[in-house]
């Protein structure tokens, strides 16, 4: 089976910010990508805008050299570069001044899908957003793309919803989640609403608990004193762990629709009931060998900035009453894993004389490494000499029976960005959604502010610190191992 490529009508995508980090990175390779799959129609071009003084052949060898650095296997494909190169075009431009701006109306007068990427610092957007306008670059047909962090609270958050809405109506407007974009999470709901299976026992019945784990092995490094200013809470759970605790709590939406998904993913974050201080781990990774500790990355000797977080949810709704949502997230970690576990509570009652084992399901769902989804499911242990029970897991990613597009996993990038051209914003966070989930957050870390709370050392390779795991042995449960 060879997967479908779905067309799309031909666009203009402006990156601001297109020499940056991430447009290098992750955006331009991502783009040629969804060129070589054949989703670029011939006249569609992507303009990158930002304040360095080049011409088009500038920005071309700019973005050739990133392709070559951060492109996967493609980049061996030297001729498809360089046609993918002719779509590219640059206009010098500051999104807190005049020069450039004429220039990009001058080069949009087309009429053509048009997007504008904001790979820029948030502080930037309101400017941007009233010049598109002034200039006439962007009309009720334009899209724009923000990206993360969307505010550092509720008021910059709310702030930022009206500086854009000035400019543009809800619908044009996707904040960018990527964590929303990869492959697994997107069957994490095909599984979840297109099987009998599974809905029937997804709620505080059947699950004794959920855990969601994102690990990563790097530490604050350079970003180290814009991190201090942020920590775990603000960085991943508010928005990340945030989402896709979201998709699993969420009720079925009616349609696989955005509105209709995003409420269902609003009343999950309303659901969301305060945490206990008691309930919270904190923490910051230690120095190891010539390796700085977070404080040293900072540059901040007193910081009490949090590198990791661990914590214990409840969502108080007759689906999940009772069922703990155990979160956690940190740098430096043992390994780069990100899964969320369905944990199904145990049989009642076992009927395999003199097995001992705690045999329980479990839903793992893994976005990093390796996305896949499988099911921990008991069998007999094959061979004579009795009932041995074993646990194994049931893959249900199927990359075999898929064949080839079952392993063309395509970047969250690309695929969001093409969602964007569609103007499909079922996968991007609505306004109100991310209003609410810092209406949680605040009175978190304003509570562990006010308290002076001091985080909790750890070692960096280790899976956080210890009262983390405790949090969970309290309650008779474990974290899952941190494997990458
Ligand atoms: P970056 O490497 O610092 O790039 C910033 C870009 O903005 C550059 O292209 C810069 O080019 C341009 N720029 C700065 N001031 C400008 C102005 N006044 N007018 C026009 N262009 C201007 O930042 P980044 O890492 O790419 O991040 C961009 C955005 O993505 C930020 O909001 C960040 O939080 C977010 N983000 C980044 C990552 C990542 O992995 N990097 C991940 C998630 C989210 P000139 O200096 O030439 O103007």
């Amino acid at each position: 089976m060879v997967s479908r490529v779905i067309p799309v009508d031909p666009f203009d995508l402006v990156i601001f910010g297109g020499t940056g980090d991430l447009a290098r990175r992750k955006i331009l390779p991502g783009l040629f990508r969804r060129f070589l799959a054949g989703q670029m129609p011939p006249s569609s071009r992507i303009i990158g805008a930002a304040r360095s003084d080049m011409d088009a052949e500038g920005y071309r060898g700019m973005i050739r050299e990133a392709i070559a650095e951060f492109g996967g296997d493609e980049r061996d494909q030297s001729d498809q570069i360089e046609a993918f190169l002719t779509r590219l075009e640059y206009v010098a431009i500051d999104a807190m001044g005049d020069g450039g701006w004429a220039d990009l109306a001058e080069l949009m007068q087309r009429d053509v899908v048009r997007a504008f990427y904001f790979s820029v610092a948030p502080s930037l957007f309101g400017a941007l957003a009233e010049r598109l306008h002034v200039h006439k670059i962007a009309g009720p047909q334009a899209r724009i793309v923000v990206e993360k962090p969307f505010g550092r609270d509720l008021d910059t958050a709310r702030e930022l919803n009206q500086t854009l809405a000035e400019h543009f109506d809800e619908s044009q407007i996707y904040r960018i989640d990527h964590y929303l974009g990869k492959e697994t999470v997107q069957n994490l709901m095909a599984v979840r609403f297109g099987n009998m299976l599974f809905e029937p026992l997804w709620n505080n019945h059947y699950v004794d608990h959920i855990q969601i784990t994102v690990a990563e092995t790097v530490g604050v490094g350079g970003r180290g004193s814009y991190y201090d200013k942020s920590g775990a809470m603000r960085d991943m759970v508010q928005n990340h762990l945030m989402q896709l605790l979201c998709l699993i709590a969420m009720e079925p939406p009616s349609r696989f629709e955005a509105d209709a998904l995003r409420d269902e993913k609003l009343k999950v974050i309303r659901a969301l009931e305060p945490v206990a201080p008691h309930h919270i781990v904190r923490g910051q990774y230690e120095a190891r060998g010539d390796e700085p500790s977070y404080r040293e990355d900072a540059e901040n000797p007193k910081s009490f900035t949090e590198s990791f977080i661990a914590m214990k949810c409840h969502i108080a709704n007759w689906r999940w009453a009772g069922v703990p949502f155990y979160l956690r997230t940190g740098k430096k970690l043992r390994a780069r894993s990100s899964e969320i576990a369905v944990v199904y509570k145990d049989l009642g009652h076992s009927i395999f004389e003199g097995d001992e084992a705690r045999h329980r399901n479990i839903l793992s769902i893994r976005l990093q490494p390796n996305e896949g989804i499988d099911m921990q499911v008991t069998i007999k242990e094959p061979g004579p000499g009795g009932m041995r029970l074993v646990d194994v897991p049931l893959d249900l990613t199927f990359a075999e029976a898929l064949g080839e597009s079952g392993h063309e996993i395509s970047d969250a990038y690309e695929r969001l960005i093409m969602d964007v051209i569609r103007g499909n914003q079922t996968l991007f966070m609505r306004g109100d959604e991310v209003e609410a989930a810092w209406r949680w957050t605040d009175p978190l870390i304003e509570g562990w502010e006010a308290r002076n709370d001091v985080p909790k050392l750890y070692e960096p390779g280790s899976s956080g610190p210890e009262d983390a795991l405790m949090l969970m042995h309290r309650d008779g449960r474990r974290w899952r191992e941190i494997k990458g």
